[in-house]
This record gives structure tokens, C-alpha cells and sequence, in this order.
């Protein structure tokens, strides 16, 4: 007779009820079928494998990629009691451990997918007795996902030889080809998938070109007086931002992996005590920290993909009071991300570009912000969620497939290696010496556009990029993408939102 789960939740964890897909999670666990729960970060994952831990009986073998993750969690399961252990290169008891494991006098042990994977451990596990295995970031076994670790896809074979084992695989992260991957490689049956409620409903999404990111950034800590975090790309440009943006009178501090560690400790602190002070600061600020009045989350740049997006966002409005997310974003930060996609081993390169196209989504959609994000996690949202900027005040759409043939055949016919000050002259047909010493005044292209098309040439050239039809070299030269071809032939449709008139004056993400 298993312990009821419901009192267990009370007496161990001290908590009243289970939380969103916690309940099912935890019911499936407990009746020996094949999980994978896909919970965003702070959803309470842990609590899926730790509670059957205690339930079942028998060891819980936790599956962990860092060593300093399973300590924090080694140490949080110990203060509720839980008898729990790891088997890692800086625990200097493993007779012990191993001891307590044969004995059944343990309940959780952490261990990392490289040592899983050993036949010594096996040999190990076949003289204890086995109650579950979790996959902690089981996205780690998907070439697909932004974290691939080799060794988790050895464990295949280590989960098989328990075949009345269940396993449990636990990630945030869920784009359908790695989710896919994630059951196909980890065995795991198509009902098996559980994926918990993403939405954010109290954080207001919004997303705009960056077209003067000191006045952008200005105009928001001018509508909001809360605490702020403003995430740069580069540690020089957090200190650069900091110091402009201090000027309006506001406490304004950097953060970034350069400053001292007695630096970082004193702004970090600083922000969590303050009411209304604002971080500028790389990604690596705000791992592990909870300041749940963070009232406004803002992207000077683009983020490295829709699920570090959600993450850092998600950092916003934790008390449920409204905050604001907004995203700015560039055309180049598309060129520089994808050009980063040839750094990367062959077998990665598809994924990554799979992750920018959906950035690009994010960005170039016309319609609900949320909806995008959502869908993103495998969820079906409604189309409209009323909180975010496309919904507020829907954007003007305007086609224009054919100033993008004419801007793609300019770029074809003048060699795919001029910038868009030499294309927009070719195409508007304003001739210079260049011009006329490359014979391009003599082009078909030339002149083809009018005057009132010719203001479309460049955010037309900025859509172009985000939908990989454009690349940029190093000195802004333009060529084809791969996707050019389709948008040439005029196969594909282009469009371009309009930002609303009034809204420049307006700070469409004031949240007001
Ligand atoms: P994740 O691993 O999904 O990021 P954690 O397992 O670290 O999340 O849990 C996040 C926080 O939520 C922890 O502080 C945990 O104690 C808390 N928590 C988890 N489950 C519950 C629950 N059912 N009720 C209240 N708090 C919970
Ligand atoms: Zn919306």
C-alpha cells in the first residue's frame, strides 16, 4: 500500500496542493508508466521525481548534467528529510553511499549521465533495489536542443536493463522536433508527453525594431517606476547603457561576469532590496536570483532562442501584478546569429537555425505575441490574448512581395556583394560615380522604384534578412540567403507590419 500522495505532499514537502501538471505527473509516476513532463523553469519539477522518491520504495536514480545543480538539489532534499545521496568526482563517500543504496536506505541519488551510463553502475543498481529513474534536463539527449550532451544518449541501454523501472524525463524546454526527440531517444510513448501551462498571463509582451535603443530605454523607465532588468548583449554595452540611462536620475547599475565578484554581490543585492532600481545586465544575471516585483524585463538584443526568451522574461511579474516584456531587436542581430551558426558542429547547425527562425516569427508576426510563445511550448492558445502590443492596437499590414523582388533581383544583378546605400541608389536611380563606373545605371534595376515606394527599401531589406532571404557580410554587403529563390519567384509572400502612427510618441509597451 503506497503512502497517499496528497499527505505526503503536506508532511514532507510542506506544501498544501499540487501545482499545475504536478498532480499528473506525479499520478503517472506513481503507476509505473513512461513520462516526460515539460514544465517551465520555477513550475516545481523537482518535486515530480522527489515525491515518488519518497513514495516507492526502493532508490530514486536522478540523472543530472552538472554537479553544482545536484548539489543545490541534494542539499534542499536533505533539509525535508529526504535520505539522499550523489556519486560524483567530488563526493568522497561513495562506499558509504553505495552501502546505503544495496541496504534500500536511500532514497535519491544524483548521479551524472557519464557515470550512469558505466557498467559498473549498472552492476550497482542490479544489487539495490530501483524505484524510478529521472531525467533531470532531458533535453540534453536531442542534437536539436541548445544544451546536447552525448552521454545522455547512452542511457538508453542502462533504462532498458530495468525494464520495470519507470522513467521520467523533466525539462523546460520544448520545441517539438527536440521534444519528439526526447521520447524516441529516451523511449518514452507519445501519451507519455505532459506538458504544463506556459502562459504568463500578467506579463505584457511587446516587440519593436530598435530605432534609438537610449530613447527606447528611456521611454520605458519613464512609464515604469518598479524594478527593471535590461538585458544587453555585451558587457561593454551593459556599463555603456548603465551610464547613459543613469543620468535620468534613477539608480541604474551593471552586471556583468567582468565586474569583481564584490561588485556584482553589492549591485545584486542592491537590486534585491530595491523598489525601483534598474539592472542593466548580461544573461548571466538573474540565474537562481527571485525577486518576484520585477516589473519590467527589457531585450536590447536578441536573445538566444524563444526558450531562453520566456526564461529571462519570465523573470518579470513574479508576484502576478502586471509587468511588461519587451524585445528590441535588430536586423543584424539576425545576421550575427546566423553567421554564429557556422561555429558550431555540423549536426547542431540545423537546430540553430531552426531556433532563429523562430525568433523571426516572434519578431516579424503581425499577430497575438503570446500565441507565438505559447504555440512555441506545444500549447494551443487562443489566437488573441489581449495583453500583448499586436493585440492592444493591432498593426497595419501592408504587402510588399513586389518591392522585395525588385530589392532581391537589385542584389542578384549587381553581384550579391553591395550594401543597401548602393542598392537603394541603383533602384531609385540616383546615379553616383560608383554607379556609373560599374555600369549599374545601365541595369534593368535602375530606377525601378518610385518615390513614394522608395522609403520601403529599407525596412523591406531588414524583413528580408529575418526571413534568410538577405545575408549581410562583414561590411554590410548583401547576398542571397537561403531562402531567396522563393521570394524572388515571388512563391513566398512578404509583408511588413506597420507600428501604429500614433505609437512612436505613445511608448506602445509603456504597460499604460
Ligand atoms: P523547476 O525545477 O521546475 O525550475 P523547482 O523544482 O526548483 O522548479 O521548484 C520551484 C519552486 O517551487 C521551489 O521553491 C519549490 O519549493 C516550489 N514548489 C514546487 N512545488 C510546489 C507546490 N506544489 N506548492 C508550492 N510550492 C511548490
Ligand atoms: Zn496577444
Amino acid at each position: 500500500m503506497l503512502a497517499d500522495p496528497a499527505a505526503l505532499l503536506r508532511s514532507v514537502f510542506g506544501f498544501e496542493g499540487f501545482r499545475g501538471v504536478q498532480a499528473q505527473v506525479v499520478e503517472r509516476v506513481l503507476a509505473g508508466k513512461a513520462t516526460l513532463a515539460i514544465m517551465p523553469t520555477g513550475a516545481g519539477k523537482s518535486l515530480c521525481y522527489q515525491l515518488p522518491a519518497v513514495a516507492l520504495p526502493g532508490c530514486c536514480v536522478v540523472i543530472s548534467p552538472l554537479i553544482a545543480l545536484m548539489h543545490d538539489q541534494l542539499r534542499s532534499a536533505r533539509a525535508l528529510g529526504i535520505r539522499a545521496a550523489s556519486l560524483t568526482s567530488v563526493d568522497s563517500d561513495w562506499r558509504e553511499t553505495q552501502d546505503r543504496l544495496r541496504a534500500g536506505e536511500l532514497d535519491l541519488l544524483y548521479v551524472a549521465p557519464e557515470r550512469a551510463s558505466g557498467t559498473g553502475f549498472r552492476t550497482l543498481l542490479e544489487s539495490a533495489r530501483i524505484s524510478l529513474f529521472a531525467i533531470d534536463e532531458a533535453h540534453c539527449v536531442s542534437e536539436w536542443g541548445h544544451d546536447f550532451r552525448p552521454d545522455y544518449r547512452l542511457l538508453r541501454p542502462l533504462l532498458d536493463a530495468f525494464p520495470d523501472v519507470p522513467r521520467l524525463a523533466l525539462t523546460a524546454t520544448a520545441d517539438r522536433h527536440t521534444r519528439d526527440d526526447i521520447l524516441a531517444q529516451l523511449g518514452i510513448p507519445p501519451e507519455g508527453l505532459i506538458i504544463s501551462g506556459f502562459d504568463r498571463p500578467n506579463i505584457r509582451y511587446a516587440v519593436q525594431p530598435r530605432d534609438g535603443l537610449q530613447r527606447q530605454l528611456q521611454d520605458v523607465l519613464a512609464a515604469n517606476s518598479g524594478p527593471g532588468i535590461i538585458y544587453a548583449p555585451t558587457r561593454a554595452a551593459t556599463e555603456q547603457l548603465a551610464q547613459g540611462l543613469a543620468r535620468g536620475g534613477r539608480t541604474v547599475l551593471p552586471y556583468h561576469a567582468g565586474l569583481s565578484s564584490e561588485v556584482r554581490a553589492a549591485n545584486q543585492s542592491a537590486f534585491l532590496a530595491s523598489e525601483d532600481m534598474v539592472m542593466v545586465a548580461t544573461v548571466a544575471f538573474g540565474m537562481g536570483i527571485d525577486k518576484p516585483d520585477v516589473r519590467f524585463v527589457v531585450h536590447a538584443g536578441l536573445p538566444k532562442s524563444i526558450e531562453s526568451y520566456y526564461q529571462e522574461s519570465g523573470r518579470a511579474g513574479r508576484d502576478g501584478e502586471p509587468a511588461i516584456a519587451l524585445l528590441l531587436w535588430g536586423a543584424e542581430d539576425f545576421v550575427r546569429a546566423r553567421q554564429r551558426i557556422a561555429e558550431v558542429e555540423p549536426a547542431r547547425q540545423s537546430g540553430e537555425r531552426a531556433r532563429i527562425a523562430s525568433l523571426g516569427a516572434l519578431v516579424e508576426t503581425a499577430g497575438c505575441r503570446r500565441a507565438v510563445l505559447l504555440r512555441h511550448f506545444g500549447e494551443t492558445p487562443p489566437p488573441q490574448c489581449g495583453n500583448c502590443d499586436n493585440c492592444l492596437e493591432p498593426p497595419a499590414c501592408m504587402d510588399v512581395t513586389e518591392t522585395a523582388q525588385k530589392l532581391l533581383s537589385a542584389v542578384h544583378r549587381t553581384g550579391q556583394s553591395f550594401g543597401l546605400g548602393h542598392l537603394e541608389a541603383v533602384l531609385t536611380g540616383k546615379s553616383n560615380e560608383r554607379i556609373v563606373q560599374r555600369g549599374h545605371d545601365a541595369l534593368s534595376v535602375f530606377g525601378i522604384v518610385g518615390r513614394e515606394e522608395a522609403p520601403l527599401i529599407k525596412p523591406v531589406a531588414r524583413a528580408l534578412q529575418v526571413l534568410d532571404a538577405l545575408t549581410a557580410n562583414d561590411h554590410g554587403g548583401l547576398a542571397f540567403g537561403p531562402a531567396a529563390r522563393d521570394y524572388l519567384r515571388g512563391e513566398e509572400k512578404v509583408s511588413l507590419v506597420l507600428q501604429p502612427a500614433k505609437a512612436r510618441g505613445r511608448k506602445r509597451a509603456s504597460g499604460g
